[in-house]
């Protein structure tokens, strides 16, 4: 009887971890998914407000013109860029920070001790690199650029209010033309 409990509690633990992986990634790209970059962020920001780390950054990027992108090549061939795109990030960030998927073709990064400056610098270089990696998908080549906005997070800041902003950065560079990092 013992030996039987305990192999289901064994089990049951196991199912959990399943279950609490599967809440937390996005099943498309492998990403973190909004639910679990909130939880981390909220960690991250702890640490800023009690001054274990001097500096936090957010950076939002979005596909610029996805739409164009299935319509010319379709769906399964959007799902490819969104892949392959997130294969990039993670290798750019490395050990610098997370990457999330944000929600359709939008990504939140969170760099904990890096500043503005850094972060622009560190978004302007995957922006060449994203220009510079076209995505093969059934022996066709697809060319995309992303948009990003960087903030840092300030005292005055909270964690809805720092990406706000970022994403208002966002805005401004689809607005002045696309293809750019604001900061
Ligand atoms: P902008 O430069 O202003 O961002 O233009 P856009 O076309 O990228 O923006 P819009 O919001 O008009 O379209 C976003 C598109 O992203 C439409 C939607 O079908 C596509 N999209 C969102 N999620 C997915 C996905 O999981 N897979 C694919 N293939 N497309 C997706
Ligand atoms: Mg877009
Ligand atoms: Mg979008």
């Amino acid at each position: 009887f013992t030996k039987d409990s305990q192999e289901m509690e064994y089990k049951l633990v196991k199912y959990n971890e399943k279950l609490e992986h599967m809440a937390s990634i996005d099943p498309l790209t492998g990403l973190y998914n909004r639910r679990s970059m909130r939880s981390y962020l909220k960690k991250i920001v702890g640490k800023y407000a009690s001054g274990e780390i001097g500096y936090v950054s957010v950076a939002i990027g979005d596909i610029d013109f996805f739409k164009k992108t299935n319509d010319t090549y379709g769906h399964d061939a959007g799902d490819e860029v969104l892949r392959t795109l997130s294969r990039l990030f993670c290798t750019v960030i490395g050990e610098k920070g997370e990457v999330c998927r944000w929600g359709g073709e939008e990504f939140l990064f969170v760099f904990p001790g890096m500043d503005m400056e850094e972060v622009q610098l560190l978004m302007s270089d995957l922006l060449d690199d994203i220009r510079h990696t076209p995505v093969l998908y059934e022996r066709k080549l697809i060319h995309v650029t992303m948009t990003f906005g960087v903030e840092e997070f300030g005292r005055n800041h909270t964690m809805e209010s720092v990406i706000q902003e970022a994403d208002r950065k966002l805005y401004l560079g689809k607005e002045s033309g696309r293809n750019r990092v604001i900061y």
